[in-house]
């Protein structure tokens, strides 16, 4: 019988499995070729030995289920850092970084720490594999970065991700502020906010759920984070919040409601509003709206 694996080559196998995203199938014979992707489309006629190939079968048998490149490679770039991910927790996404940028812009405004003349303090919330916190920790070696997650699963990534990295960031094990006791100059997060009903979620069903859908048509968690994080911010303080491209207007409400000024969106890449964020005034000022 004639070997399946004779007339593979690179173009074939990518043009046979036209349906999946070419980006991903491109990642993927890079890091199972051991190659560039520029050697990749240089050498299209580049042999596919039986090995390769069944390696490659494998892969694409995930990817038609659905499965991100991401945990087939086992990391993802974001913000220049390349980040150990898997099951465990979701995998950041390119519109996460408008969130670091619109961060490290009020993080320049607050310089140095309003509050006590010394390092900034700032705490990601359900921070998955550590992505926004260490991103800001590379960008700003002088603040003191915090982070949390409810699942010790995703600490346990995050973790690994700040050792292999060198950014120092410190953990904790909370539910949103359920261990949270101090205070910071700037709360960040990229909290789950996709309706229960959104049908991408067909596509992200290899991501754990916890990291994606929240109740309310999407806005539980946003709601929760809006109303209690007055308590855990400075004076001055900021709270930067990543959402859906349609919840702008409703996470403005949130902040503005809870007494948050200066209530403000930006649009990521994609065009779409994709980051909110406000201004703690004195507590006096945001307790008169409780
Ligand atoms: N931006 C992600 C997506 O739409 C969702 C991330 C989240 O829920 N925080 O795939």
């Amino acid at each position: 019988m004639a070997d399946p694996s004779q007339d593979a080559t690179v173009a074939s196998w990518v043009r046979q499995h036209g349906t999946l995203a070419r980006f991903d199938l491109e990642i993927a014979l890079c890091h199972i070729l051991d190659c560039s992707r520029a050697h990749l489309l240089t050498h299209p006629d580049r042999a596919l030995n039986q090995p390769e190939l069944a390696q490659l079968e494998r892969w694409s048998d995930q990817l038609y289920k659905h499965v991100p490149i991401a945990y087939l490679c086992g990391n993802q770039e974001f913000w220049g850092l390349s980040l150990t991910v898997d099951h465990r927790v979701l995998v950041p996404r390119p519109d996460t970084e408008t969130l670091v940028e619109q961060t490290l812009a009020c993080m320049a405004q607050q310089d140095p720490s309003p509050s006590t003349g010394t390092a900034l303090r700032l705490l990601d919330l359900g921070t998955g594999s550590g992505a926004i916190a260490l991103a800001l920790a590379s960008e700003r070696p002088d603040a003191d970065v915090h982070a949390c997650d409810c699942s010790l699963d995703s600490l346990a990534v995050a973790r690994e991700n700040s050792r292999s990295l060198r950014l120092p960031v410190t953990l904790h094990h909370s539910d949103w502020f359920d261990n949270i006791s101090q205070r910071y100059d700037l709360i960040v997060s990229n909290p789950p906010y996709i309706a229960p009903s959104d049908p991408h979620l067909d596509l992200l069903g290899a991501e754990p759920a916890h990291a994606l859908v929240a109740d309310d048509n999407g806005l539980a968690d946003l709601r929760t984070i809006c109303e209690q994080a007055g308590r855990f911010l400075q004076t001055n303080g900021w709270l930067l919040l990543e959402h859906g491209f349609d919840q702008a207007e409703a996470v403005r409400s949130l902040l503005s409601n809870n007494g948050f000024i200066d209530v403000q969106s930006r649009r990521d890449l994609g065009g779409n509003e994709r980051v909110t964020w406000g201004q703690k005034p004195s507590d006096q000022a945001l307790s008169a709206h409780e």
